[in-house]
């Protein structure tokens, strides 16, 4: 089953307190670095906004999230960047325990977000929607985005499992820009 992401803020998905803090730190430290752009959707001059904000909490590196945003169709993009330049790596974390659902993802729109014990993954859309979440926010946007799809039952059930830490599982990321991360020492990091 191929899902492809359709949100990219932190902020629909956030349930737990670390996820909120996130949320609100993101909005004081936000820039707007480019106004009145030409918008690559609509067309519209005068329309975009580019705005950027620094993440320094949970990953080693600090992220940058960049946001898009139209006021004249309100088309609406997002991505991340490590402050280092990464290199086109596959990351594979075991989710084994509870606290390991609350470690945090940085996705960006150039990765593939697969959980193969679900044979579900995330593909990049036509649109930027990177985004800094939790392995459990990575559940619940699968959750979101199968609840129209034939087998969501069953995908809601195993989801079910493995958001209360009963049935251990695998992340896997790809990225073909090596811009995302996963903060956890136990990430296992290869080449492709
Ligand atoms: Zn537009």
């Amino acid at each position: 089953m191929t899902v492809t992401s359709t949100c990219c803020t932190m902020a629909k998905s956030s349930k737990s307190d670390s996820k909120k803090k996130v949320v609100k730190d993101a909005k004081d430290r936000r820039t707007v670095v480019a106004r009145g752009l030409k918008c690559t959707s609509c067309g519209m001059e005068d329309s975009l906004t580019i705005s950027t904000y620094t993440i320094t909490e949970f990953f080693k590196e600090g992220m940058l999230e960049v946001v898009y945003l139209c006021e004249s169709c309100g088309w609406r993009g997002c991505d991340v960047y490590p402050m280092n330049e990464g290199r086109a790596e596959r990351l594979e974390f075991r989710v084994e325990k509870e606290a390991d659902l609350n470690v945090h993802v940085a996705r960006s729109s150039t990765s593939v977000v697969r959980i193969p014990e679900l044979g579900v993954e995330i593909k990049p859309g036509s649109s930027p929607e990177g985004y800094i979440t939790t392995v459990e926010g990575i559940l619940d946007r699968i959750e979101a985005a199968v609840k129209v799809k034939a087998r969501s039952g069953t995908v809601a059930r195993v989801v079910r499992q493995m958001r209360e830490g009963k049935k251990p599982f695998t992340l896997v990321i790809e990225d073909s820009a090596g811009n995302s991360r996963i903060a956890s020492r136990k990430v296992k990091k290869t080449g492709i």
